[in-house]
This record gives C-alpha cells, sequence and structure tokens, in this order.
C-alpha cells in the first residue's frame, strides 16, 4: 500500500512560510506583494481557479485584485489591460486566467506580459530562460510536482522518471525540472508505442494527460513515486486524476490522490513566484529575499 503525498498539507506549510516572509516584509513597512488576477468571461471552471487562488493570496498577505472582463473582450482591448498592469509599479505578478475566449490571440497576450511580471511561466522568454538553465519564472504546477516528489525523501538524481503528456504548461516544463535533478527522464505521449511498457521502467511517473484514470496499476512499477497532475471531471460530477488511485495505491510506494496533491502546490507555488517577483521588484533589506 502507497504512501499518501499529502498535497494539501504541503501546500499549507508552504503558504505559512511565505506569510511569514510577507509578515516580516510589513515589519519592516514594506508593502504587501501584489499578484493581479484577470479573468475574461465567466467559464465556471475558471471562476473556481481564480477564487482558489485570490483566497490563497488573502491567506498569505498578497494583494490580488481582481480584473473581470466581458467574454466580448477583444485581443487589443485584452492586450491595453495587460499593458496597464505591466506599467503599474505596485503590481508585481500578472496572472492571466487560461483559457481565453477563442477569438481573443492567447499567445499574443502572454508574449505581452512583463517577463518578470509573468508567475505563471509561460511567456517565451522565461521558457528559453528555463531550457537554458536561466534565471526564471518556472511555471507553478511544474514547481509544485517537484516539491510533491523531494517531499518523499526520495533522491531523484539517476532516477529513471517518466512524465506522460508533453504540454507547454505541464509535461515539458517537469521534464526540464526533473532532468535538472539528474533524473533520467522519458517523455511520453498519445504517440507513444507500448505506453505501459515505458511507464513500467518509471521510479518516478508524473501523469499529465488529462484522461480519467487512463494510468492503471499493471503500468506502475512496484515502489513507484506517482504524481497525478490530471483534473478530471467525470460524468457522475465527481473529480478524478489520471491515475487509478485505488488499484496503483496498492503498487506504488507514494501516490498524490486527486484532489489534494498537484492542485493546492499549483497554487502555493504562484505565491511563491509573486514573492519572488516582490523581492525582484522591491529593495528588500538584507535577508528577507531568499527562496524558499
Ligand atoms: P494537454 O491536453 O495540453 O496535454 C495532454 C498531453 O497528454 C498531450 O501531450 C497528449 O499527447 C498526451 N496524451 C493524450 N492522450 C494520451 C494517451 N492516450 N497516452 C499518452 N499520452 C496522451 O493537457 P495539460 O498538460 O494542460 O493538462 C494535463 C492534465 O493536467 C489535465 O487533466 C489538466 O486538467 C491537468 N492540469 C492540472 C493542473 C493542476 O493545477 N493540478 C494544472 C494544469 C493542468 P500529444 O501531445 O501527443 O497530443
Amino acid at each position: 500500500m502507497s504512501k499518501i503525498i499529502d498535497g494539501k498539507a504541503l501546500s499549507v506549510s508552504v503558504k505559512d512560510s511565505i506569510r511569514g516572509k510577507v509578515q516580516e516584509l510589513a515589519s519592516k513597512g514594506l508593502r504587501r506583494p501584489c499578484l493581479a488576477v484577470v479573468i475574461v468571461g465567466d467559464d465556471p471552471a475558471s471562476r473556481s481557479y481564480v477564487k482558489g487562488k485570490v483566497s490563497a493570496a488573502e491567506y498569505v498577505g498578497i494583494d490580488s485584485p481582481l480584473i473581470e472582463l466581458p467574454a466580448s473582450i477583444t485581443t487589443g482591448e485584452l492586450l491595453a489591460e495587460v499593458q496597464r498592469l505591466n506599467a503599474d509599479p505596485s503590481v508585481d505578478g500578472i496572472l492571466i486566467q487560461l483559457p481565453l475566449p477563442e477569438h481573443v490571440d492567447e499567445n499574443a497576450v502572454l508574449d505581452a506580459i512583463d517577463p518578470s511580471k509573468d508567475v505563471d511561466g509561460f511567456h517565451p522568454s522565461n521558457v528559453a530562460a528555463l531550457w537554458l538553465g536561466r534565471p526564471c519564472f518556472v511555471p507553478c504546477t511544474p514547481l509544485g510536482v517537484i516539491k510533491l516528489i523531494e517531499s518523499t525523501g526520495i533522491d531523484i538524481k539517476g532516477k529513471n522518471a517518466v512524465v506522460v503528456g508533453r504540454s507547454n504548461i505541464v509535461g515539458k516544463p517537469v521534464a526540464k525540472l526533473l532532468l535538472d535533478r539528474n533524473a533520467t527522464v522519458t517523455i511520453a505521449h498519445s504517440r507513444t508505442v507500448d505506453l505501459a511498457s515505458v511507464t513500467r521502467q518509471a521510479d518516478i511517473l508524473v501523469a499529465a494527460v488529462g484522461r480519467p484514470r487512463m494510468i492503471t496499476a499493471d503500468m506502475i512499477k512496484p515502489g513507484a513515486v506517482v504524481i497525478d497532475v490530471g483534473i478530471n471531471r467525470t460524468a457522475d460530477g465527481k473529480l478524478a486524476g489520471d491515475v487509478d488511485f485505488e488499484a496503483v495505491s496498492q503498487v506504488a510506494g507514494f501516490i498524490t490522490p486527486v484532489p489534494g496533491g498537484a492542485g493546492p502546490m499549483t497554487i502555493a507555488m504562484l505565491m511563491e513566484n509573486t514573492l519572488q517577483a516582490f523581492y525582484s521588484h522591491s529593495i528588500v533589506p538584507e535577508g528577507l529575499g531568499v527562496r524558499s
């Protein structure tokens, strides 16, 4: 039976550490960090994600003005809003909740964000810096995945890591972060032949596919660390991960639940990235600007 990696508890400890740092900044007379949250339209899933982010910001003491824009907004109007936030010195981080309506040019909008405020790490400058091994904002879900793996105490170095999924926001950056920690990394995707034989080699398996319970027990190496990034809504309205939790937890050494695994850690990492953005924009007394 696996040990459950409690992403919720881990996220609370990360947020408590950030909260302590924000309080320390306030005690030195510095302003609070600020994350501007932009939501376009009224997609219920997007609203729920934004609510989680704003409430985490409130918890840690980060200002999080919510900018609600109509679904009818044009690309030009949204670009103007991004430029306004770029120019506002009180804003440290800008989060554009995705997806945007189809008629809006998502790439143009993300490319317009000042890279020093790009706390989601989606700007091409940050993506390039990640792959070049330079300082950058790393996307929040991949960062959270690494923290979840590290929380098991298992040394990533030299392990066989398999990432199922190759999206720009999850699969690829997770693979790069594992590579940086000296894992031997395989990226699997929809054209991978005999996926089970690939995943069975994994000491560390990260599932970021978007297909409910597709990773089954027979695909797992006994004792593996299994991180489930998937968030899927099933026909009965419940949430399911990409991993068949009940069966896989009989084989894996460690496993994250859904909900309560990668989701809360993503939000905690967004707070961490916002704090880092604040440090980069502010003159902070020595000793207060250290990444946790
Ligand atoms: P994408 O749809 O962008 O990417 C899915 C990836 O899975 C693609 O690379 C695709 O391969 C691959 N894939 C699809 N079918 C198969 C298959 N049968 N076998 C192997 N690989 C397959 O999704 P995202 O990366 O954005 O998200 C993945 C999941 O993670 C979703 O459930 C999403 O909701 C969740 N998520 C959770 C977050 C969190 O905070 N916990 C944050 C972001 C996402 P190909 O490239 O060949 O098409």
